[in-house]
């Protein structure tokens, strides 16, 4: 668990308000994810091993597979368990909850806090070697179709 600021966002394209929870700026290796739900968790990748893993699985399989996915774009759905309603975390960039545009005017600090638990694995931590590799190609073919 961590808290960060909450920040407040308006659309420029719908004109919905909405807060977000937002990293300092001394967070290197730090991300917030977001759910299709509009849950948040947290993830630090130098406490977090799976990002690591997921970097990896990329590297060892870079001569097999022709699609060299980003290791972020990938990330959320492939290791992270879904959120309380069953949908899955991304690392992504910040956009509407009503419209998903990223047509945002700037975010203001607010006063409050949001405390964020950390993202789990446990539905990846039980897997092996073999049908991580399986369900990481099935991820990027998804991306490439
Ligand atoms: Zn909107």
């Amino acid at each position: 668990m961590k808290y960060f600021n909450l920040i407040k966002y308006k659309c420029l394209n719908c004109d919905a308000s909405f807060f977000v929870p937002e990293l300092s700026d001394f967070s290197y290796g730090e991300f917030i994810l977001e759910s299709d739900s509009g849950e948040f968790k947290y993830l630090n990748t130098f406490e977090d091993p799976t990002y690591q893993e997921v970097i990896k699985l990329i590297e060892e399989n870079k001569d097999k597979i022709r699609v060299q996915p980003d290791v972020q774009s990938i990330y959320g759905q492939l290791v992270c368990d879904p959120d309380s309603k069953g949908f899955q975390f991304s690392i992504r960039k910040t956009s509407c909850p009503k419209c998903r545009s990223i047509n945002l005017n700037s975010g203001s600090v607010t006063e409050q806090k949001i405390c964020l638990a950390l993202l789990t694995h446990d539905k990846w931590d039980l897997l092996d070697k073999k049908t991580k590799l399986l369900l990481y190609i099935q991820q990027i073919t998804k991306i490439e179709h």
